[in-house]
């Protein structure tokens, strides 16, 4: 594969070329990671930055519907929108997210529209490091969006939020007791809470769920990249749209500050900090798992306990051969 002809054909927004690096940078094999990183070197100079927005919820909240309806609306904006999906937890059956593209009939067939299915599970770890190269490869491709959407399980929304620059969260209108069922480190990480579905009978409700996470926001430490009134909780409606136009606007307001006050490019920095840290503890346990290293310390593990060799010895023979052998594989 010729990387360089790849890169120029990614940097020009072409979607086949943009799909084909995205599978590039998902697949496990040594060569295609030496690629996938001479791919990004590549391309991280043309210094596109897209708006990255983490979007979370639980199964049946409304995501794909939801997105459906805001891509189309920043499309109707003259924007386009790449829509990535983390879902390391594998709760649907088929293991993608977004396998079935009719989930979002009108989004999947836009010329400013790029849809990504989630690949198969995977380590956290590897997701985190996939995703986070897919979302560079799509503001390398031009996009003014990038939508990753997760679903709302284990530590996925943490990861998502840690590569996001806007993280929204996403609910249904419930009852009072539901409100303690949102885990107050998810709370932590939103930057706006969207009542979903409120629409219909569910109308009131959703404006009384709303009035609830406003209050339970109130109470959460002031975060010192926030300008007054965020974070915050807004309902809104995935089908009637209602509610979609001050979404946005709380989301530009709040990238417009941040922006101003250098908040965004400090996040970014950090952000970029926690990956590079995360990678190599996730590299080096890749190593401490791989089939040769393991044999090797089962051997080393029977000389220590049968008294042949001290504990510290033992431990240094493995690190001093780790150093010179280390390959950070996936
Ligand atoms: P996901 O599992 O979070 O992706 O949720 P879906 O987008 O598949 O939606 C789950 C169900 O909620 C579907 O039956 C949708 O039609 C419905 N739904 C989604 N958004 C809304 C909304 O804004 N209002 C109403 N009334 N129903 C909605």
């Amino acid at each position: 594969m010729d990387i360089h002809d790849l890169a120029t054909r990614v940097a020009a927004g072409e979607r086949r070329a943009l799909a084909r690096a995205i599978t590039l940078v998902e697949s496990g094999r040594s060569d295609h990671r030496t690629q996938a990183t001479e791919l990004l070197d590549m391309l991280s100079p043309n210094g596109r930055q897209a708006l990255r927005i983490g979007l979370s919820g639980t199964p049946g909240v409304g995501k794909s519907t939801f997105i459906e309806t805001f891509g189309m609306f920043l499309i109707q904006q003259g924007l386009t929108v790449a829509v990535l999906a983390v879902d390391p937890s594998s709760a649907r059956s088929g293991g993608s997210i977004l396998g079935d593209k009719t989930r979002m009939e009108h989004l999947s067939r836009e010329k400013n529209a790029f849809i990504r299915p989630s690949p198969s599970q995977s380590q956290l770890g590897g997701v985190a490091r996939r995703t986070r190269e897919a979302v560079a490869l799509c503001e390398a491709a031009g996009f003014d969006v990038v939508l990753i959407e997760t679903v709302g399980v284990g530590q996925s929304e943490t990861m998502v939020a840690e590569m996001s620059d806007l993280f929204l969260l996403l609910l249904a209108p419930a009852g009072g007791d539901e409100l303690q069922g949102v885990k107050r480190g998810i709370m932590e990480i939103a930057d706006l809470i969207l009542v979903n579905k409120a629409d219909g009978d569910l109308k009131s409700t959703a404006i009384r769920t709303c009035a609830d996470y406003s209050g339970a926001l109130r109470l959460l430490r002031k975060r010192i990249y926030d300008p007054d009134g965020y974070p915050k909780a807004m309902t809104v409606s995935a089908v009637t749209q209602d509610g979609l136009i001050d979404a946005w606007a709380a989301m530009k307001e709040l990238v417009d500050w941040r922006k101003a006050e250098g908040h965004w490019n400090k996040r970014r920095a950090q952000q970029a900090r926690h990956w590079f840290e995360e990678d190599l503890r996730h590299g080096l346990l890749s190593v401490l798992t791989q089939a040769g290293t393991r044999a090797r310390i089962n051997d080393l593990g029977d000389r220590v306990a049968a008294g042949e060799i001290s504990a510290t010895r033992a431990a240094e023979e493995v690190l001093a051969e780790l150093r010179l052998h280390t390959r950070f594989a996936n």
